[in-house]
């Protein structure tokens, strides 16, 4: 799932090669996935990219248009999108496509989705509406590559885990990358972030740039044009419960949810408690 790390790549491989590219039509397969009506889409055909931003997980796609005003794709990928500049257009039958930005020569920039779900979702906005924008305005500052001080920001009663995620709180964290971050800090997913002592607090700072640093050098040597389906998953404690630490072979444990896995090591992280799994007391009660 796209956070921080997958998104710069992607903002970063294309910003090398979108810039300076004629957009001559976009389609819009996916169902609901165009959230906005004025500009009309058409608005860009005959423009042209002129540069791609990364605001924590949100990529802006920035266009100008054949009548010369500026205009911005704001794209959210949610779990399952990718991005991804195609050298060939793809079947209209493909099921996954929910974007399709027309290029020359055949070309093809794609948002695909995988999985059933349709969360995935494009606006096309003015520059005061980019500036105006509900979900850009009340992002929180970005986790990398130099967020604030963290104690004043994440005191909260909320559990580290789920403050961490919270992207009104610091931007561009999710459920994979949280889980490397907090192990890296020698922090439990329960600690409340009113509890953090500053030296913890400053243990977590540098753990944020440090793990998701050490993500985006990975893509950097490993992801290149046209951009995975698959990202490499450079994860060392992530849903790698059962495996040893990699700190101090303590056997990982986790907590599962519905929808994820949250992972972590007991000695490390919880002085030596096995938190409970959710889904098995519940399934006792
Ligand atoms: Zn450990």
């Amino acid at each position: 799932m796209p956070e921080l790390p997958e998104m710069e790549i992607t903002a970063r491989r294309l910003g090398e090669a979108l810039p300076g590219l004629a957009i001559e039509s976009v389609m819009t397969p996916g169902l609901n996935v165009l959230k906005t009506f004025d500009p009309p889409l058409h608005a860009v055909d005959a423009g042209a990219f002129t540069g791609v931003r990364r605001r924590g997980k949100l990529l802006l796609l920035d266009v100008d248009t054949a009548t010369g005003e500026p205009l911005t794709f704001l794209t959210h990928l949610m779990s399952a999108g990718r991005l991804q500049l195609l050298d060939k257009r793809g079947s209209l039958r493909d099921r996954t496509s929910r974007v399709l930005w027309r290029l020359p020569e055949d070309r093809e920039l794609r948002l695909r989705e995988f999985g059933t779900k349709q969360a995935a979702w494009i606006k096309l906005l003015r520059p005061d509406a980019v500036a105006a924008d509900e979900q850009l305005r009340t992002l929180g500052p970005e986790a990398w590559p130099d967020p604030p001080e963290l104690g004043a920001l994440l005191r909260s009663p909320r559990p580290l885990h789920s403050l961490l995620r919270d992207q009104q709180v610091v931007a561009g964290i999710g459920r994979t990358w949280v889980d490397e971050i907090l192990h890296a800090a020698r922090l439990s997913p329960f600690k409340r972030g009113d509890d953090l002592s500053e030296e913890e607090a400053e243990a977590l700072r540098e753990a944020m740039i440090s793990e998701l640093g050490r993500v985006l050098d990975v893509y950097e040597d490993r992801v290149a044009l046209p951009l995975p389906e698959k990202f490499p998953k450079p994860t060392r404690v992530h849903a790698h419960q059962g495996e040893p630490c990699p700190r101090c072979e303590t056997t990982l444990e986790a907590v599962f949810y519905e929808d994820y896995v949250m992972s972590y090591c007991p000695r490390c992280q919880t002085e030596g408690r096995v938190l409970k799994d959710r889904r098995l007391s519940r399934l006792l009660k």
